[in-house]
């Protein structure tokens, strides 16, 4: 088995399919003996190597999915040199670009319904084509769906090395599926980005540290009640999820809403906070004694943001009023008898 410029080179006795064959214990038996044989006159070039394979092996093992036997070793070899490579220093990794960003189209395709939590983002780099779909839960934690395809030559991506880095360190590490799909769960949106290592050499280099902001407002209808959550910073995306949610079909006639921003971390200006009651006004279709409430997480800031934003309310016809119970809030909302003479709060 001579050496070929292999990934792991350090080692001038065996390349690195013997390697990873050998410490998966896939090597054919004459091969497997020789290399134990050779270990045991302790090499020095060769010992490092051995444990440097086998502690990586071990680790990413468990996460090498449904790709065929005979790829798991240029799987194994693709994750390994994309981790050697990281991070990116230019001109090493092709930089996608996006083509698709479902948040920025307003047209309700694909995201119709009464939750739309998953963003849909895409990308192009070089011939390989990068779909991601972003699902937020509570609290800015969610999960990254991805997959990454050749544009012409199936299998290409087969058993691709991923790996999910935040602020620049590795916080996830998988292989893609013979499909070329990959999933991460992650704890907050800020600053991610995806390393890929295509086997066939091939490194991508996935920037989405606009991502968190963009996907902080979320739309949901329930009968008459608009739901607008806003997680971390809304900037100006909530205008985005206003017109989205004004072209669901889903729409109510006469509707009421809810903005949930328990979640915010943003600290908006006045004159940013007067633009979104005005957005607001727009979803409520300025009919004047239409309802809004305002839930917010039981903090001092929260509360003069929520003051804020009722007077600015107010001034375009909107009853207001401040929670921090959402199913109190919905109570308000939903129209009952004796309602009609219900005080404006000003927060
Ligand atoms: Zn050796």
């Amino acid at each position: 088995m001579p050496s070929r410029g292999t990934m792991a080179d350090v080692s001038p006795d065996f390349d690195d399919d013997a390697w990873i064959s050998f410490v998966r214990g896939v090597l054919p038996a004459p091969d497997a003996n020789l290399m134990r044989a050779h270990l045991d006159r302790r090499c020095v070039a060769c010992q490092p190597t051995h444990q440097t394979w086998k502690r990586f092996v071990e680790t990413v093992s468990p996460d090498v999915p449904d790709v065929p036997a005979e790829s798991a070793n240029r799987s194994i070899k693709a994750l390994f040199t994309l981790m050697r490579c990281i991070p990116f220093s230019a001109g090493v990794a092709l930089l996608a670009k996006r083509v698709f960003d479902s948040s920025l189209d307003p047209s309700p395709v694909g995201i119709r319904g009464s939750s739309v939590s998953a963003r849909q983002l895409q990308y192009e780099a070089g011939d390989y084509l990068i779909d991601l779909q972003l699902e937020r839960r509570t609290g800015g934690a969610g999960t990254l769906v991805g997959q990454v395809v050749h544009a012409w030559r199936e299998g290409a991506s087969c058993g691709a090395g991923v790996v999910l880095l935040q602020e620049g360190a590795v916080v996830g590490q998988t292989c893609a599926n013979s499909l070329g799909e990959f999933q991460f769960d992650f704890a907050h949106r800020d600053n991610l980005r995806i390393g890929l290592g295509i086997p066939d050499g091939v490194l991508i280099d996935v920037p989405l540290s606009d991502v968190g902001e963009v996907a902080s407002v979320i739309w949901n209808i329930q009968g008459l009640v608009i739901t607008i959550t806003i997680s971390g910073r809304a900037n100006d995306h909530l205008r985005g999820a206003i017109i989205q949610a004004m072209s669901s079909p889903e729409f109510p006639r006469m509707p009421a809403v809810v903005m949930d921003m328990r979640y915010a971390t943003e600290n908006p200006t006045p004159d940013q906070l007067r633009l979104r009651a005005g957005w607001i006004a727009t979803l409520l279709s300025r009919r004047s004694g239409s309802r809004c409430a305002l839930v917010v997480g039981a903090r001092p800031h929260h509360y003069g943001l929520a003051r804020i934003l009722s007077v600015c309310l107010e001034t375009e016809g909107i009853q207001t009023e401040v929670f921090t119970n959402i199913s109190e809030a919905k109570r308000w909302l939903t129209p009952a008898r004796g309602r009609k003479g219900h005080d404006c709060a000003s927060g």
